[in-house]
């Protein structure tokens, strides 16, 4: 018997990382009588090797979740990680937007990565760093390609299952593989199975190092918004929280209203531009939507 984590899942065999021995090609038979719960990757589960040269195993038991995500679906994940360029690409702010506001949907706290530091100005970082300096997000500056930053950013990792995600071309091959070359020599490639180009559809966790993982979450590039009403949309803007019940209006929405605390704010600087045109932008669409 060992504990052990499900790194990856496809067509029914489930990949479990267990420390020090490797990742095990498992089955999970007879679990369904036993848990009615269906297996995510990232859940801790117990298996029992059924042949120890080959490393093939069974999942006897899924241990307990702390969390659930359902967007990417995966298990016990701890925060998320969302990597952006400070330029080349420009950054897209509402898409950045979007995937904080589905991320504290979901409970996850957030940490922002601005990479491709190397390319920007001292005035880029500036900017980037005013906007989002009320986020309620942690923010950090890297060089995936100079190896600038990298600690700070392995440290934040330390101990923690995180998702990783963001546009393509910012950055986050290179960062994923500068953070997991030590777990790769350590673990002799066993734990980058059958990573590359191509196989990205399904979640996928690598163990940087003990405790330490990482989520490789594909398709996060069109997010959608959570289903939310429009007038709960403020409330994912910590920007806005100490002006709530200062408008003129009850349930100000911080939109068409006179006398809005917000607006006001935003006039004054106190509150960013950018982030409450994203606001305006994010609460048109879901104003829009056709609620089923
Ligand atoms: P992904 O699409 O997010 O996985 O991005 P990649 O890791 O493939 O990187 C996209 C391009 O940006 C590649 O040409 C990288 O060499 C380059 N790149 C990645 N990180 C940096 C960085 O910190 N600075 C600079 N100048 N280029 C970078
Ligand atoms: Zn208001």
């Amino acid at each position: 018997m060992n504990q052990g984590k499900i790194i990856k899942g496809i067509a029914g065999f489930y990949y479990v990382h267990v420390d020090s021995l490797g990742v095990y090609e498992c089955k999970a038979k007879g679990i369904f009588r036993k848990q009615d719960i269906k297996t995510l990757v990232g859940d801790n589960v117990i298996i029992e090797g059924l042949d120890e040269d080959n490393r093939i195993g069974n999942i006897t038991e899924i241990l307990p979740r702390t969390s659930e995500l359902i967007r990417p679906a995966a298990a016990n994940v701890d925060q998320a990680l969302v990597i952006f360029a400070i330029t080349n690409p420009e950054p897209n702010f509402n898409l950045l937007d979007r995937f904080l506001v589905m991320m504290d949907y979901q409970n996850l706290p957030t940490v922002i990565l601005f990479n491709k530091e190397d390319l920007a100005d001292d005035s880029e970082k500036e900017r980037v760093k005013n906007i989002y300096r009320d986020c309620g997000c942690t923010l950090l500056f890297a060089s995936a390609a100079r190896e600038q930053g990298l600690s700070e950013v392995r440290e934040i990792l330390m101990g923690k299952t995180t998702i990783l995600a963001g546009p393509s071309g910012v950055g986050k091959s290179s960062l994923t593989n500068y953070l997991l070359q030590k777990s790769t020599m350590e673990t002799g490639d066993v734990s980058r199975i059958g990573r590359g180009r191509h196989t990205t559809r399904h979640s996928e966790i690598f163990c940087m190092e003990k405790d330490s993982y990482i989520c490789d979450s594909p398709g996060f590039t069109s997010l959608m918004l959570p289903d939310i009403e429009a007038g709960e949309l403020r409330y994912y803007y910590p920007e806005f929280a100490r002006y709530e019940g200062k408008c003129r209006f009850n349930g100000c929405v911080h939109v068409n209203e006179p006398d809005c605390s917000v607006k006001s704010a935003v006039e004054e600087g106190i509150i960013c531009r950018e982030r409450y045109d994203s606001y305006l932008c994010l609460y048109d669409e879901l104003k829009r939507k056709v609620r089923f």
